[in-house]
């Protein structure tokens, strides 16, 4: 009796899986074909930080302050830059951040005081060891303005 029995739940398992199966073919795509296709990320999205080009300079706007760098709870900010002239501001020229450690808290970003940070879009970036996850936000912003000219 139970074979008779392991047979009918065996069925009405199979019918169960179809009917799932062919709802589903007649509904709208909700993956796509990766990484031939890529998706866009909702705004609240937060990938690793990164540098603002703005449409007036066309560069970021960082003076090298360092306020980021201090804030940061996991210390995985480094920033440097130069003064071009005595009485100039100062240009940040080196940008690098560890993303293995960044909690993504977003300290970085709220106490910036030009406002040149902002979260990127990224959501499949990969690597061999723990040193691909140090990204160099300037060369990542120099690949971004190579881009559009
Ligand atoms: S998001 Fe937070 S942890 Fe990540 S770099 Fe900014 S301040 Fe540091
Ligand atoms: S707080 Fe803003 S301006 Fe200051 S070093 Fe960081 S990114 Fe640059």
């Amino acid at each position: 009796m139970s074979y008779f029995r392991e047979i009918i739940d065996g069925g009405w398992s199979l019918v169960e899986g179809m009917r799932v199966t062919v709802r589903r073919l007649f509904q709208p795509l909700v993956t796509v074909q990766y990484p031939r296709k890529h998706i866009r990320m909702s705004s609240a999205y937060r990938g690793h930080i990164e540098l603002k080009v703005f449409k007036e300079t066309g560069t970021h706007n960082c003076i090298a302050c360092g306020t980021c760098e201090r804030m940061c709870p996991s210390g995985v900010i480094k920033v440097q830059g130069v003064k071009e002239q005595a009485k100039s501001p100062k240009v940040a020229t080196h940008y690098v951040i560890d993303f293995t450690r960044c909690s993504l808290c977003g300290l970085c970003v709220e106490t910036c005081p030009t406002q040149t940070l902002e979260y990127s879009k990224e959501y499949d970036l990969v690597g061999e060891t723990r040193w691909d996850g140090v990204i160099d936000l300037m060369a990542r912003l120099e690949t971004r303005r190579a881009k559009t000219v």
